[in-house]
């Protein structure tokens, strides 16, 4: 079967293909996080559910050239900074340095380019953007002193959002980034700076300003990935205004041969009883608030993964007990299935059956489907281990596909070298212990370990310690 995801521009599912001549290359586009706060784990649905996709594309053999923006100015930042009486630099660089921990301890791969809309050079590019749209009549500047994108002007306007735009009154104008599809309206490309928004601000040739939102992301888009973009993602409250701004804009000041984007795809929201987890709200968990509690990323990396992207997706403490029960099991099963294969080299490929992970993310990353999958080799194998019926090949044929299936899930076990140092020390000491024979010694540090929430096994290659 083909890789097949749902469009949102067409609202249906269409094979991934590459475009001619670009070989087995996609570029993928992932609006980034506004660096104002700490990203919470709403956002990180958004940013786990595109993690999934590009490795599962490269899983079936895609290059993915993926870049991801920070949104480094805009109105909340510029607020933010205003209240902390600090420099807009100043007040972002903690919350982006932040946001590189959480990608790491959510075990997201890299982008290639984290563009931030600060950089000079992207400066340069929304106003050079800007400038085409205005000469093309695209663009206008009203007499606040700010630009604005003309909507009627593009026929296409409403295609994403499947927004009708009769009996829209044209000419009204929209300053803020964000706005709801009844208020559809024209909307700021280039924002007149105002003494409330203090140092920040541009020369440009409509005066100083800033730019708006949906401009940083065509241009950072187009700018680093080329003026058609494979696939771009992010969470359905995205499609309008700000995915379809991105669409007149760039199909607009663009050579307008080609779409801006082929495919677009975005994940449901994850929702706190009922309603968006949001900042606005005040109804947000971030990761760190998490960690503290004691769950580990990887934990809630499998609590977001675990629902279908374009499913209702509802955050509890429950749902991240569910998540570290499923991943004791797969731990214990990978344990078993490591003594069982002992030294073996020679593997013995899994039944078909094991196949259907990968065919099951074929289909628009049927997730539900691929963890089924997973859990029901789990439980055979683990039968026949009962039964002592699983030769040392075949265990280790199941670990390889296990490998296969972490390359796409990133849930294995933490490395034994991300302990905490405290552990780790702990860990040596019990070590030293056990060589001395102090076995009374031992059992106390190995209480000591568990206290702080890891456990101890000992194994004929020494003792392992994982998350407890
Ligand atoms: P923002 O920082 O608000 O621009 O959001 C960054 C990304 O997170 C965007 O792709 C949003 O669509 C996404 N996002 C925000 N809140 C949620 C949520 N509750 N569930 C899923 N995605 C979200
Ligand atoms: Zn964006």
């Amino acid at each position: 079967m083909s890789l097949q995801i749902h469009n949102t521009l067409s609202r249906s599912l269409e094979e991934i293909t590459p475009r001619p001549g670009e070989g087995k290359s996609l570029s993928l586009y992932t609006c980034g996080p506004t660096i104002y706060a700490h990203a919470h784990i709403g956002n990180f649905r958004a940013y786990v559910f595109e993690d999934l996709l590009q490795r599962h594309l490269q899983e079936r053999g895609f290059a993915v050239r993926r870049v991801m923006n920070l949104t480094d100015v805009d109105d909340k930042t510029i607020r933010g900074a205003h209240a902390a009486g600090i420099a807009l630099g100043d007040y972002t660089r903690p919350f982006k340095e932040a946001f590189f921990q959480d990608v790491k301890t959510l075990r997201l791969l890299p982008a290639e380019a984290y563009p931030a809309a600060t950089d000079p050079e992207q400066i340069a590019r929304m106003i050079a953007m800007i400038g085409t749209l205005m000469e093309r009549g695209h663009a206008y500047q009203a007499e606040d002193g700010s630009v604005y994108f003309r909507i009627a002007s593009f026929a296409d306007y409403g295609k994403l959002a499947h927004v009708d735009l009769e009996g829209q009154r044209p000419g009204q104008r929209v300053a803020s980034d964000e706005y709801e599809k009844e208020a559809v309206a024209d909307f700021a490309l280039w924002k007149a700076w105002v003494p409330e928004d203090g140092a920040v601000g541009w020369e440009s040739p409509w005066g100083k300003g800033r730019p708006g939102w949906h401009i940083e992301c065509s241009a950072m888009a187009t700018g680093l990935l080329g003026e058609t973009i494979d696939i771009h993602c992010g969470g359905v409250d995205n499609i309008f205004p700000h995915h379809e701004a991105e669409i007149a804009q760039c199909e607009c000041a663009g050579h307008g041969k080609a779409p801006f984007v082929r495919y677009w795809m975005h994940c449901a929201h994850l929702m706190v009883e009922g309603s968006k987890m949001a900042k606005s709200a005040g109804n947000f968990f971030t990761l760190r608030d998490l960690l503290e509690k004691g769950w580990t990323g990887r934990e809630v990396r499998y609590a977001l993964i675990s629902v279908h992207y374009r499913g209702a997706l509802n955050f509890t403490l429950e749902g991240l007990g569910a998540a570290r029960t499923a991943l004791g099991r797969l731990d214990a099963w990978r344990e078993r299935l490591t003594d069982t294969s002992g030294a073996e080299t020679q593997a013995e490929a899994p039944g078909s059956a094991t196949g259907e992970f990968f065919t099951a993310l074929d289909d628009d990353l049927n997730i539900s489907g691929a963890l089924a999958v997973l859990f029901e080799t789990l439980r055979e194998s683990n039968r026949r281990m009962d039964e002592g019926a699983l030769t040392p090949p075949q265990a280790r044929g199941l670990l390889n596909w296990l490998a296969r299936v972490d390359s796409v899930l990133a849930l294995e076990p933490e490395a034994l070298a991300s302990l905490p140092p405290e552990v780790e020390k702990l860990g040596e000491e019990r070590a030293a212990a056990r060589a001395a024979k102090e076995w009374k010694k031992s059992d106390e540090i190995r209480d000591q370990i568990a206290a702080l929430g890891w456990a101890v096994k000992d194994t004929k290659d020494g003792q392992k310690i994982t998350k407890g």
